[in-house]
């Protein structure tokens, strides 16, 4: 049968029925690939995986809740959708509401959205309304104007998001034939991890899986409310997908970290970099930098000792490294070679370099 997107394959499991028009571009169905050579590196013998998120339609998980929130404004007469963005989501709600034919109206922080992303939003027809001000004013000034005009909120505090994104879990549990030990995401308004653990005790409780997995949130060390245990004011990180102060599902989260008996954790803008620098050159996969935040914590809680031998863990890849080409090539400063075109100097480049 041929894969036409996540609502479709688990329609049994998601709020829809057989009149629901599905508003789709084949998302989810992403690769969990195993790592074969950072764990040799880090000298321990854990199993590593990473669910590649960043091959999704528009290139991030969003596009697994856009398509039920999409779906789900069309069949209440929705014309148009907003959301506040970091990036990501206005990209996907660009692409879907194209898709739909309806309007996308995206809240972003003037100057700090990468590159690829304002490219997506641009290109797709999306409004683009810049506010002087961070993503945590974006969230506020929508939900707001939602109240004033017949616009549809497709941020993370729409449920319908969260019932897409839980199908990741579905997949991971597909794929290994029961949950990991732990599962480890970045974390910006903590709709990801709140989903995922949805989808993972919706099929414990199923019967498709013997355990649950530790939920392990990571986030950047200049934006980390869940670690300092209250909000923060003027965020500020590399990662900019997950530059949030004010996280949105606070609550929820929260009770994900009790209920799986993970935690939350911060990593250094240095350490998300290395980490994505790690992954791209050891094993040949680009993610964004905020998504290599799940990775480096991994990384950090497997060298502290905190992940015992022998586990097996994921971590989520939320977005695709081409989406911030502005981070990636300042990475590599100096890396290129520049020669006449003459065979001798490409000759002697390669043999300088093996
Ligand atoms: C949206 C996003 C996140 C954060 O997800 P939340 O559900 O807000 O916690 C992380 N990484 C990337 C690439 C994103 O686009």
């Amino acid at each position: 049968m041929r894969y036409t997107g996540l609502i479709e394959h688990y329609k049994s499991r998601l709020p829809v029925d057989e009149n629901t028009k599905l508003i789709s571009l084949g998302e989810g169905n992403t690769p969990l690939i195993h790592l074969q050579n950072i764990p040799a590196l880090l000298g321990k013998n854990v199993d590593i995986y990473v669910k590649y998120e960043g091959l999704n339609p528009t290139g991030s998980f969003k596009d697994r809740g856009m398509t039920m929130a999409v779906t789900k404004a069309v069949e209440a007469g929705s014309k148009a959708i907003i959301c506040a963005s970091t990036g990501n989501t206005s990209a996907s709600a660009a692409a879907y509401a194209a898709r739909a034919g309806i309007k996308a109206f995206v809240l972003i922080p003037e100057g700090k959205i990468a590159l690829g992303k304002l490219a997506q939003a641009l290109m797709h027809g999306a409004v683009i309304i810049q506010i002087k001000g961070n993503f945590d004013d974006g969230m506020r000034l929508v939900k707001e104007v939602a109240e004033h005009a017949p616009v549809a909120i497709v941020n993370s505090i729409n449920p319908f998001r969260l019932q897409g994104q839980k199908t990741a879990a579905f997949e991971i549990v597909e794929e290994l034939g029961d949950s990991p030990d732990y599962h480890f995401l970045p974390v910006g308004n903590a709709g990801n991890i709140s989903a995922h653990w949805m989808g993972y005790q919706e099929y414990n409780q199923a019967g498709k899986s013997a355990k649950t997995p530790k939920m392990v949130g990571y986030q950047a060390a200049g934006s980390a409310p869940f670690v300092k245990g209250k909000m923060v004011d003027n965020p500020e990180t590399v990662a900019t997908a997950i530059r949030i102060g004010h996280p949105q599902s606070w609550d929820l989260a929260h009770t994900v970290e009790q209920e799986s008996g993970g935690w939350f954790g911060s990593v250094s803008d240095d350490d998300i970099l290395s980490a994505q620098k790690l992954l791209t050159e050891k094993e040949g996969i680009f993610c964004e930098p905020a998504s290599a935040a799940s990775l480096a914590g991994a990384m950090a809680d497997i060298k502290s000792g905190k992940i015992p031998a022998g586990s097996k863990i994921v971590c989520t890849l939320t977005g695709h490294g081409l989406k911030d080409p502005d981070t990636a090539i300042s990475q590599c400063k100096g890396d290129m070679i520049l020669i006449d075109p003459v065979m001798d100097e490409v000759k002697n480049a390669i043999l300088d370099n093996m």
